[in-house]
């Protein structure tokens, strides 16, 4: 049942009930007030009744005794004149007389005969209903006649149909005679609906005609049922009013459910659901205004990270990479300022800065030690953490004036899964376990750091969540990084030496052959070779000839300068190219080189070897001009060095 049927119902029930049991109440009163009038009617004829006949009564014993008293007065009959007056003025009928001298020729009655049957005598009981039939009303005066004699004088009124008609006129009401002598008299032509009785005179039944209430109830049934059609027509107007309000908030919720957010409902006068509409309007703006930064955000969002896969996909630039790690996270999570901090290379207990954004409130690059400060305590945990930083203090961790000072922070540290590299010698190991620690697997790469999330609001888990991601990201990167670094330092180094190879050989002395001849500088180029080294493979096996290659590889590297490349050239041959180096700085390194091989005998496998080199100059500028010219020239050299008697150096010819 809907609400607006419901409150249909509700509403008649409340206004139709009163009216019917009003409505049935008027009824049950007017029938009561008919019935009174009815029988009030039906008294008031019986009194007319009962009043018109005593009237009549007094005048029949009037007429009686004035005929009386005219007896035997006035010349002649005096008594009969006065019949004659009062028949002639139909006072009453007729009046009968006796125990008169008839001789004297005197009437014996005046008017109608007398009719034969039962009288009501006007001064005595009334004749009981159904005795005898009543057939007049009749009063008698007695006189004494002159001879003694008593003379009577009888007037009357004859009860018939034309009597009972007067009656009933003058009553307004149905007469019916009890003896049944004539036909029921009905008044004004309807039914009486009250009958009463009186005996005074004559037994006369006397109807009334009671009071028609039929129209009335129909005046009555149709106020109702207009007032029925009245309150069904307001009902339904007030459900409607009341419910298409709720019908339009509930067809602008269901667009909203859909997805329209433009939806308003409109706000008409004050009452109570205007006030729903026009919080729901506001509500709804709301909403919208909330999906429409959500919304931006999210594209945001989906342009910074598609920037951030193109970056990582496109680059081994590994700052590249953080600064647009950095940036994305700092979008993500709304942080005025970040820091990307890596454990450095050199110095193997340090944590320093390695991508910046915003306003950090320090002057060099932020730097920690592991376990110092906020960032380095929270690297040394192993563990993101987030809060507000209060007098310096987050946690069990005080700021120290190598990082930055900020209201609020979030830091996640990202480790390597990956056996650290010599390369990477800055790979700490991390977490609280020392077991963990003694695998070796789990080591801190670094922190990625943010801080004073935007209108001073704190950092939530659920950025803690997106941090773990970011520096998921950044681990990989830095690991890709150095792996590059590996790949391409392993395709260019001798695997036994660990210095450069051929191919770098050729590449370097390529790339120094034309810078060369375009300084107009010169550049010395050594080659150098074992002597008689078949003998120590020959004499100790193979692989105590490649430690003897190992421990010569170190040496020459402990005699050249930073600027100067070793390469292996193959076997047990080497080439050391000694930039800005004329013929005679490079005899320096080669007697130096000598030298350092004379002082101490090369400890290998228990055993102690005397080694010697010869060693072939070529000068890039003075000898060739060409890399291929030079390591010609210098292998010349080196021939004549080994032609020479071996343990020496030659230079190549001008
Ligand atoms: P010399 O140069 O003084 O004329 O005599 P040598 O005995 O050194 O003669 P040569 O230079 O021709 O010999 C090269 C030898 O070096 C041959 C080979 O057994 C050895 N050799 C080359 N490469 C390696 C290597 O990688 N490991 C070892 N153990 N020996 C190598
Ligand atoms: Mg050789
Ligand atoms: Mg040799």
């Amino acid at each position: 049942m809907s609400l607006r049927s419901r409150l249909t119902t509700a509403f008649l029930v409340v206004v139709l009930g009163p009216v019917l049991v009003g409505a049935v109440f008027v009824a049950a009163i007017m029938s009561h007030l008919a019935d009174s009038r009815g029988e009030a009617a039906a008294d008031s004829a019986v009194t007319v009744v009962d009043s018109t006949l005593g009237t009549i009564c007094e005048r029949i014993q009037a007429s009686a005794a004035a005929v009386a008293l005219n007896h035997g007065s006035g010349g002649r009959d005096g008594g009969a004149d006065m019949a004659e007056l009062l028949v002639d003025r139909a006072v009453v009928d007729g009046i009968a007389f006796t125990g008169i001298d008839d001789a004297a020729g005197h009437a014996t009655s005046v008017g109608d005969p007398a009719p034969e049957g039962a009288w009501a005598d006007c001064g005595a009981e009334a004749i009981r209903a159904g005795a005898r039939p009543v057939v007049a009303l009749g009063a008698q005066a007695e006189v004494r006649n002159d001879d003694g004699s008593t003379a009577a004088f009888t007037a009357f009124r004859v009860v018939d149909q034309a009597f009972l008609a007067s009656l009933a006129d003058a009553a307004d009401a149905s007469l019916v005679l009890d003896d049944g002598r004539f036909e029921p008299l009905e008044a004004r032509g309807a039914d009486p609906a009250v009958w009463a009785r009186t005996d005074a005179f004559l037994p006369l039944r006397i109807g009334t005609v009671s009071t028609d209430v039929t129209p009335m109830y129909w005046t009555l049934a149709a106020m109702v049922a207009a007032s029925g059609v009245l309150a069904v027509a307001l009902a339904s107007w007030l459900a409607r009013s009341t419910t298409r309000p709720l019908a339009e908030l509930s067809g602008a919720a269901q667009r909203i459910s859909e997805g329209d957010l433009d939806v308003r409902v409109q706000v008409q006068g004050g009452d109570e659901f205007a006030q729903l509409a026009d919080n729901f309007n506001r509500m709804t703006a709301q909403t919208q205004s909330y999906v429409q930064a959500l919304t931006t955000s999210r594209d945001q969002m989906r342009g910074q990270l598609g920037w951030l896969g193109q970056t990582l996909t496109a680059t081994l630039d590994l700052d590249r990479i953080l600064e647009v790690i950095l940036d994305t996270a700092m979008v993500t999570t709304s942080a005025e300022a970040g820091l990307v901090m890596l454990a450095d290379v050199a110095d193997t207990d340090r944590l320093g800065q390695r991508a910046a954004e915003g306003a950090l409130g320090i002057d060099e690059p932020a730097s920690v030690r592991l376990g110092e400060g906020v960032i380095g305590g929270i690297a040394a945990s192993g563990a993101p953490a987030h809060g507000r930083i209060v007098d310096g203090r987050l946690g069990p961790w005080r700021r120290v004036a190598t990082e930055p000072d900020a209201r609020t922070i979030v830091a996640v540290p990202f480790s390597s899964r990956q056996t650290p590299e010599p390369e990477h010698p800055g790979a700490r190991r991390g977490g609280a376990s020392e077991d963990e620690a003694g695998r070796g697997q789990h080591c801190v790469l670094g922190v990625l750091v943010l801080y004073n999330r935007v209108a001073d609001l704190d950092f939530e888990d659920g950025d803690v969540e997106t941090l773990k991601t970011f520096a998921g990201q950044v681990a990989v990167a830095v690991e890709n990084v150095l792996l590059h670094r590996r790949a391409q330092r392993l395709s260019l180094t001798d695997p036994l030496t660990g210095l450069w190879n051929y191919r770098f050989m050729q590449t370097s002395l390529r790339r120094e052959a034309e810078r060369v001849r375009r300084y107009r500088r010169s550049s010395a180029l050594l080659a150098i070779d074992l002597d008689r080294f078949k003998i120590v493979n020959d004499t100790y096996g193979h692989p105590i000839g490649d430690q003897v290659l190992v421990e010569l590889a170190r040496r020459i590297t402990g005699q050249i300068r930073e600027v100067d490349l070793a390469f292996r050239h193959g076997g047990e041959e080497f080439m050391v190219l000694l930039p800005e180096t004329d013929a005679s700085g490079a005899t320096a390194v080669a007697e130096r080189l000598a030298r350092a091989l004379a002082s101490r005998p090369f400890k290998v496998g228990g055993l102690e070897l005397s080694v010697t080199v010869s060693v072939g100059i070529a000068v890039l500028g003075e000898h060739a001009d060409t890399a291929a010219d030079v390591l010609a020239a210098a292998d010349e050299a080196l021939y004549a060095a080994k032609a020479a008697g071996r343990d020496t150096w030659r230079v190549a010819a001008t």
